[in-house]
């Protein structure tokens, strides 16, 4: 017993306790940043809803504050909202996304219009037009679907990463991550 206590007595270890309980504690900005993004939701900073977002990506409009004018012409579009300032490419390589949705949504229409035309016709012969119909979505709609896919991938993106500090004028937060962000526990 005395030596159990004696050796209890010898080797105490309060010293690496106290060395993880300090870095712990400790806060860097990045996490401190990085907490925050995941403690508001875009949708919650913005005042809005998710689907509201979305509907202003697909109408080509500004996700962040619904501003217009964001394309100078059909392909050349901003670096920043001309209204909140939001930087539209948020990481390097962003706009691949929109290049997928582009893809999927032309690809979708091609099929669709290419399958209800053959249950409709059945058991008819396929119309001899179907084909360039066809051809000419697959050739008109990444063009025409440019501006939207873009700022529709924006919008999802905004929802999936949450804004951060000071990517939009203040003037359209409802609920800044940095300000307002909930306590600690
Ligand atoms: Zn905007």
């Amino acid at each position: 017993m005395s030596n159990q206590r004696a050796g209890r007595e010898v080797n105490p270890n309060p010293l690496p306790r106290e060395r993880v309980s300090l870095r712990k504690t400790a806060v860097h900005p990045e996490h401190h940043r990085s907490s925050a993004r995941r403690e508001i939701p875009t949708a919650r900073q913005l005042g809005v809803r998710p689907s509201r977002i979305l509907l202003r990506g697909l109408m080509a409009h500004c996700p962040a504050c619904g501003g217009r004018y964001i394309f100078k012409h059909w392909f050349m579009m901003a670096n920043r909202c001309p209204t909140c300032t939001f930087r539209f490419e948020r990481v390097d390589g962003h706009w691949i996304g929109s290049l997928a949705i582009n893809t999927v949504v032309v690809f979708g229409a091609m099929l669709a219009v290419l399958f209800s035309t053959v249950m409709v016709s059945y058991p008819n012969p396929t119309p001899w037009w179907l084909l360039w119909l066809v051809i000419a979505i697959g050739a008109l709609g990444p063009i025409l679907f440019f501006p939207p896919s873009r700022m529709l991938w924006t919008a999802i993106d905004i929802l999936l990463r949450p804004l951060l500090h000071g990517e939009v004028d203040p003037r359209y937060i409802a609920v800044d991550p940095y300000r307002d962000r909930p306590p600690r526990t």
